[in-house]
């Protein structure tokens, strides 16, 4: 079934919008209707300030597969699929695509967080990649947010720090995800410049079970502060853990108490969210007297 999906998804990445500009690898797709191999949709999960609040400042970006057969597949079960099936650049593209373009319609103040296969970021041309994919969106850099894996930076020749340094300066935000589960984190820390450290939810989960959870999650909040970086928890699930985190002073919260993943229209309902229409929108634009524009 493994070489099934793969070549579902070969014609799945082939068809998207946005996977226009398609490498070898979704070249020799195969003919493959969508009824048979479904669809991607992109599920937002809402990022939580503490600063203000608890109040929702932004949202990661989780893909989706509804498959035909196997209903709603996470991503555990197609992204090691992707990656080596060589689809992982046209799907990274065109998550990175719907994500930017849902961001639009959200607040200014928000932020869209995206996850980045390392594979993804390797490959010659990444950040021209999420340049230009700004610049069609129209969303300001700063309001992106590259989530990458130590696994990434690991055996860099050098090319991916460079690439997202170049990210960086625009504005575009880099977080490390998973952070405590990788090899070498603080020497990766060191050397890299990162906007923000995502607590790996292993460890969240340690909160109230294991005695060790509250020394190493207060030890990597206390690290970011140090470094000046932010700290997002991931997998916050009860209120006793919310509460420790916000004492420790780990500056956003992410979870199932929060909020599951979900699809965007249900995020656009939500207050710090609400899309603008595109009724609404001209409708400005006939209020506003042109020369205030
Ligand atoms: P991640 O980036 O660490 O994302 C967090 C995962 O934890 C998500 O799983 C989310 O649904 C889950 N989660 C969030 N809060 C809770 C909680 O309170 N309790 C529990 N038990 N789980 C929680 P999901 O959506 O299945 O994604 C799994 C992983 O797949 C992600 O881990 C990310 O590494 C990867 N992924 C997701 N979307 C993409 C994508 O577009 N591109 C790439 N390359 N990887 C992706
Ligand atoms: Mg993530
Ligand atoms: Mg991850
Ligand atoms: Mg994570």
């Amino acid at each position: 079934t493994r070489e099934t999906l793969k070549s579902e998804l070969r014609a799945l990445l082939g068809v998207l919008p946005g996977a226009d500009r398609r490498d070898d690898a979704a070249d020799d797709r195969i003919a493959v209707s969508h009824e048979e191999t479904g669809k991607l949709e992109l599920y937002f999960q809402t990022i939580h300030r503490v600063s203000e609040g608890n109040r929702a400042s932004g949202a990661e970006a989780l893909v989706r597969w509804h498959h035909p057969k196997h209903g709603l597949l996470t991503p555990d079960r197609f992204i090691s699929i992707a990656e080596e099936g060589g689809l992982i650049e046209a799907l990274g593209r065109w998550v990175l695509l719907e994500a930017c373009q849902a961001a639009t319609n959200w607040p200014s103040a928000t932020f869209v967080a995206v996850n980045v296969s390392p594979l993804q970021l390797r490959a010659p041309g990444f950040h021209e990649e999420v340049g230009r994919i700004l610049y069609e969106t129209g969303l300001t850099p700063s309001r992106l947010e590259l989530e990458v894996t130590e696994s990434a930076l690991i055996a860099d020749s050098g090319h991916v720090t460079a690439s997202l340094e170049r990210l960086r300066q625009r504005g575009t935000q880099i977080s490390l995800d998973d952070f405590g589960t990788g090899y070498s984190s603080l020497s990766h820390l060191m050397q890299f410049r990162i906007d923000r450290i995502k607590i790996d939810r292993s460890f969240v989960s340690l909160l109230g079970a294991r005695a060790e959870g509250a020394a190493i999650v207060s030890a990597i909040v206390s690290l970011g502060r140090t470094l000046g970086i932010s700290t997002t928890a991931e997998g916050v699930e009860t209120d006793a853990q919310c509460a420790f985190l916000a004492a420790v002073g780990c500056t956003d919260l992410q979870g199932y108490l929060f909020s599951r993943p979900m699809p965007l229209h249900d995020l656009q309902r939500l207050d710090g969210f609400s899309a603008i229409s595109e009724d609404r929108q001209e409708e400005l634009l006939r209020i506003i007297p042109s020369k205030a524009l």
